[in-house]
C-alpha cells in the first residue's frame, strides 16, 4: 500500500514540474520573441513621423475645441457650431440645453 501511494504522487510532482519549467520556458521563450518584434515594429513606426507628430499632438490637446465647434455654456459639452445658440447673454450653448 506505501509503494502505491508513493508511486503515483512522485510520478504525478515529476509531471507536474517537468511541465511547469516546459511551459515557463515555452512562454518566456515566446513573449520576449514577441515582444521583440513588435517593440522593433513600433520603432520603425514611430521614428519616421515622430518629431513632427509630437507638435500637432500637442495643438490638438490644447485647443478645448475645433474651429466649427464650440463648448455649451450650460452643459460644458463640445457641439458643432451648426448646434450653437445665444442665450441672450453672448453664451452659447447647445440645442439641448436650450430647449
Ligand atoms: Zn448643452
Amino acid at each position: 500500500m506505501a509503494t502505491d501511494y508513493d508511486a503515483p504522487r512522485k510520478n504525478e510532482d515529476e509531471v507536474n514540474e517537468d511541465s511547469i519549467e516546459e511551459l515557463k520556458n515555452r512562454s518566456t521563450n515566446r513573449q520576449s520573441a514577441v515582444v521583440d518584434e513588435d517593440e522593433a515594429e513600433a520603432a520603425e513606426g514611430f521614428e519616421l513621423p515622430g518629431a513632427d507628430l509630437s507638435d500637432e499632438e500637442l495643438q490638438v490637446r490644447v485647443l478645448p475645441a475645433q474651429n466649427d465647434e464650440f463648448t455649451c455654456g450650460e452643459c460644458f459639452l463640445v457641439r458643432h457650431r451648426s448646434q450653437a445658440i445665444d442665450r441672450g447673454d453672448g453664451t452659447l450653448i447647445c440645442a439641448d440645453c436650450e430647449g
